[in-house]
């Protein structure tokens, strides 16, 4: 199903505007951090509360559209093996770029040597908060009360029940298809609630930047200058070898067509550095400008926003390998077959909110015996990082989904190439 609603016109370039002014403006604040006012008046009060309102708006539509769109989508698929199919390719993939990740992130780290030179022994003050443990977000899977799911915006378990409800409704004749077109009807004001947040992007994009740089101050990055190229290296190094090939090979598409059309949605994950506030964003985008099917999108997105983060993996590889030259410990082979596992793992584990990559490193750095104090040395520009592996996130989300789609035939040539006249 393909919607009519345009988005507002020339956004990409308006958000990077955003970005850019947001930039100076923060890099400037920065230095007049001194001045009592600006730092209440401005930072923490007018350009907090714009970002804070923008992501609470993109937040707010993430629920109603998953629910509603994966409803539409499973409903809309002509049998239930497909979905079984779709589902066991999507894992797959998730869990295969993720372990390549990982890899990447942990032979160039081990070339780079980030951590080289540092001679530490375990004495930085820094608490790490438990991560949860794999099982349990498996089995966070099975919802028992379906409207809690929704009011505690439970992924997985939204992804369950709407799935369920659509195969449901496929199966239930006219009554199925009575309620099923008022889903359709639904999803499409649920996206036109969506474009039209779009149009304040650029205001909250400008705050949130603004706001990061601000408190950030490029001075922060020095000392971890060679932690933070490595893994902006690994980071684009994944795109480029990973994402692209899996375009260009295995869905046999022009890798150029795919960020040309995609591109406002890493600028929203940068910006947000929050693949699940990104979501509608990514479900808006993949569905409209690179042509897959709704019944693929609305289900592989989602998903992917929770369990499917290369960027967090490539963090979590490279910071491995710092802290482990850092302080002395190397890592023999067997220890880094446990680091890909793990944070392969881990990645699943991660929720899909800022800063969640750091939490879920304290459990691969436990895996390989290597002090998890370590984390409070790469914290100071983690933010940063943050926001770039967030926009690689979603990429990865959205290349699988490609790739997927093609393999299904539910996929639309003819918007991918530039056709968005319908
Ligand atoms: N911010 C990331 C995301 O939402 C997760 C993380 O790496 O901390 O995708």
């Amino acid at each position: 199903m393909t919607l009519k609603i345009q988005q507002p016109k020339g956004l990409t370039y308006k958000i990077l505007v955003a970005m850019g002014l947001g930039l100076v403006f923060g890099v400037l604040l920065n230095y007049l951090q001194g001045v009592p006012w600006i730092q209440s008046l401005v930072v923490d009060t007018i350009l907090y509360a714009g970002g804070k309102i923008f992501i609470a708006s993109l937040k707010l539509m993430v629920v109603p559209l998953v629910f509603v769109s994966l409803v539409c989508g499973t409903a809309s698929l002509d049998d239930i093996a497909r979905l079984g199919r779709v589902g066991g390719k999507t894992l797959f993939l998730y869990m295969f770029t993720t372990g390549v990740a990982v890899s990447l992130a942990l032979i160039f780290a081990s070339i780079i040597e980030p951590g080289a030179g540092f001679n530490l022994t375990a004495d930085t003050a820094f608490k790490a908060k438990e991560a949860p443990p794999v099982i349990e977000t498996l089995l966070d899977i099975f919802p028992t009360n379906p409207f809690q799911s929704l009011a505690e915006a439970k992924m997985l378990q939204i992804i369950f029940f709407s799935g369920f409800l659509g195969v449901a409704l496929a199966l239930s004749g006219d009554s199925g298809k009575r309620i099923l077109a008022i889903f359709n009807d639904l999803n499409k004001v649920v996206m036109k609630m969506i474009m039209m947040i779009m149009i304040i992007a650029p205001v909250g994009v400008f705050c949130l930047i603004s706001k990061v740089f601000a408190e950030q101050g490029i001075s922060a990055i020095l000392p971890l200058g060679k932690y933070f190229v490595a893994v902006l290296l690994v980071l684009l190094l994944h795109v480029l070898i990973t994402y692209v090939g899996l375009i260009k090979f295995v869905a046999r598409l022009s890798p150029w067509e795919f960020f040309r059309n995609f591109k406002d949605v890493p600028i929203f994950a940068f910006s947000t550095a929050s693949s699940g506030a990104t979501l509608p964003v990514t479900m808006e985008t993949v569905e409209r400008r690179l042509g897959v099917d709704n019944s693929i999108a609305s289900f592989t997105l989602p998903l992917g926003a929770t369990i499917n983060m290369d960027g967090t993996a490539v963090m979590q590889g490279v910071a491995t390998v710092f802290i482990a030259q850092a302080y002395g410990q190397p890592l023999g082979i067997a220890a880094m077959l446990t680091v890909v596992l793990t944070a392969t793992l881990a990645s699943v584990g991660t929720a899909a909110v800022p800063g969640v990559g750091l939490i879920t490193l304290a459990m691969v750095l436990k895996q390989v015996n290597l002090p998890v104090e370590g984390i409070g040395l790469i914290i100071g520009v983690d933010r940063l990082l943050d926001m770039t592996r967030t926009a690689v996130n979603v990429t990865g989300d959205a290349a699988v989904t490609v790739v997927v789609a093609k393999s299904e035939k539910l996929f639309d040539q003819k918007i991918f190439d530039g056709d968005q006249s319908y």
